[in-house]
């Protein structure tokens, strides 16, 4: 039977800091969820964030936790990883964190293979400075730094990962969580780089800017405007237009960053012993 989610939270520090309505809520029951249906000891799971709302969430987790710097988890991740390959290294990070600042490293990390689980937690605006448009704001949509609506094109996260060289890429919506928690439990379990896609309302800042009703209705607009990646590939890129594109978009096996390290290290020592 799957651990109650209670039993991975840190209740002395709740209530938590996040407004009511907030998605990010539903993207960490996934998460829990699917750790407890794992059922990885607690000692072995090591929760890794930057900075932003979602970035909060280590806070008030009872597992190995670090809250650091502003796009930068990824780079704690590695290090933990490289140190401690036996640890279930999961990166819990907003879409300003790792698409924008962060960019570079999630880039290599991906490249890299390095044997971490991202869940990157898609609100579509940086929320916690006040709604500014991040690389993840769709065209068109309005945001306090794109007060004419948003000119930029927003990137497909997943599409990048893919192709820089990550095992596994998905994506789901706080209106598929049940779905969300599968593909966490799948990256979870995948050796190498693994990254899901989690779009999640906030109602404060994207929800309210852009006119978009309550979060129980942008959770309804989630449901409504999501394909699956199987129905999207029958469909014209004018169909697909402003859709949200769901599914688990692809599993890689090539070989996890620290095994391959393995061997450097075997050499290394080999050769200082002749
Ligand atoms: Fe959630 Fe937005 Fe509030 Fe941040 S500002 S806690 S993302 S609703």
């Amino acid at each position: 039977m799957a651990v109650p989610i209670d039993n991975y939270l840190r209740n002395q520090f709740m209530p938590h800091m996040w407004c009511p309505g907030c998605g990010h809520g539903i993207v960490l029951g996934a998460v829990l969820r699917a750790i407890g249906r794992l059922d990885l000891p607690k000692d072995e799971v090591c929760i890794v964030s930057g900075i932003g709302c979602a970035s909060r969430a280590p806070g008030y987790l009872d597992f190995n936790t670090v809250h650091t710097t502003h796009g930068r988890a990824l780079a704690f991740a590695t290090g933990i990883k490289l140190a401690r390959p036996d640890l279930h290294v999961i990166v819990l990070t907003g879409d300003g964190d790792a698409s924008a600042i962060g960019g570079n490293h999630l880039i290599h990390a991906a490249r890299r293979n390095m044997g971490v689980t991202t869940v990157m937690f898609n609100n579509s605006i940086y929320g916690m400075t006040n709604g500014q448009y991040s690389p993840m704001t769709p065209k068109g949509r309005y945001a306090s730094t794109a007060p004419y609506g948003n000119v930029e094109r927003n990137f497909d996260m997943c599409g990048l990962v893919k192709a820089a060289g990550g095992n596994y890429v998905a994506r789901a919506t706080t209106a598929h969580a049940r779905q969300l928690s599968n593909y966490v439990e799948h990256a979870i379990q995948t050796p190498g780089f693994a990254f899901v896609e989690a779009v999640t309302q906030c109602p404060t800042y994207f929800g309210r800017r852009n006119k978009m009703g309550t979060p129980v209705d942008m959770i309804e607009w989630f449901r409504k405007n999501s394909v699956n990646a199987a129905a999207a590939a029958k469909l014209d890129p004018e169909e697909l237009d402003g859709k949200i594109v769901i599914g688990e978009f692809y599993r890689g096996d090539a070989p996890e960053y620290t095994r391959v390290y393995e061997d450097v290290i075997k050499r290394a020592k080999e050769a200082a012993a002749r």
